[in-house]
């Protein structure tokens, strides 16, 4: 087994060289770039980026408003494709997939927590959770997933609300639950916090880190806000579609 000696992208904060094996990156992005093309005019919204997150880890991905966050967001979750660079997504070669082949990897390996929560309005919080697994064809004990999911983000009390009879922080945890129910490689999470009043957000928070302890799922968190930022072991700033590792 070929084994990488990581120094310039560490997996822990911690001094000492990290040795992980290849096959331990759960995102392996080379030289990734993305060009929207509006008529006349491209838009150059990555233009070379490269990294590996491992599998287990919590990073947060920082920059301003415009840099490439979202893009980035889309193209390790399968949602869109880069326009040159190769993506490996727990060891899968996605970079070339035809739609419906993006469809199923991004089914099986990816959850999604957005800022506003993306639920579908008239279905319960149980439905809305069983929704990824019928995606995916899963055709036994969805009720049953379902309400786990659900308990584990301490919401068992509440699968048959709709969302509007949530509160902001419980309609969060139900983006959460659903996002765990397929036990994806990945979560990733594009400013969960940012529609939530502090205490909320200090609560999703902390039960994503949580999950991240007790299960290992890993977590890729956009955010603006450095205390959230702070929480994550590695934080990787994007400036104008590249990586800026001198902030
Ligand atoms: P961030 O999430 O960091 O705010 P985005 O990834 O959303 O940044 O956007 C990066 C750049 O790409 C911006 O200049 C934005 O206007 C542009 N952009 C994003 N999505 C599209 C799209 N679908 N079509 C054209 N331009 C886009
Ligand atoms: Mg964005």
């Amino acid at each position: 087994m070929n084994q990488t000696v990581v120094t310039s992208q560490p997996v822990v904060r911690e001094k000492e060289e990290v040795v992980v094996n290849d096959n331990h990156w759960v995102i392996q992005a080379e030289d990734l770039t993305k060009v929207y093309k509006m008529g006349e005019v491209e838009v150059h919204a990555l233009r070379g980026v490269s990294f590996q997150i491992a599998k287990g880890e919590v990073v947060a991905i920082m920059g301003p408003s415009g840099s490439g966050k979202t893009t980035l967001m889309n193209i390790i979750g399968c949602l869109d494709q880069p326009s040159e660079g190769e993506y490996l997504l727990d060891g899968e070669q996605v970079s070339n997939l035809k739609d419906d082949q993006l469809a199923s990897i991004r089914n099986r390996k990816v959850g999604f927590v957005f800022q506003s929560f993306n639920l579908l309005p008239r279905a319960s919080a149980l439905a809305n959770v069983e929704m990824p697994m019928r995606y995916a064809g899963v055709r036994q004990n969805l009720r049953e997933k379902a309400q786990q999911s659900l308990e584990l983000v301490g919401l068992g009390d509440r699968i048959d609300h709709r969302p509007n009879e949530l509160s902001g922080g419980q309609q969060q945890r139900v983006a959460i639950a659903r996002a765990l129910v397929n036990d994806p490689a990945i979560i990733l999470a594009d400013e969960p916090t940012g529609n939530l009043d502090t205490q909320a957000g200090d609560e999703i928070m902390s039960l994503l880190l949580t999950l991240n302890r007790e299960k290992g799922t890993t977590l890729v968190i956009v955010t603006h806000d450095p205390e959230i930022a702070e929480q994550a072991r590695r934080i990787i700033h994007i400036r104008d579609g590249l990586i800026d590792n001198h902030m």
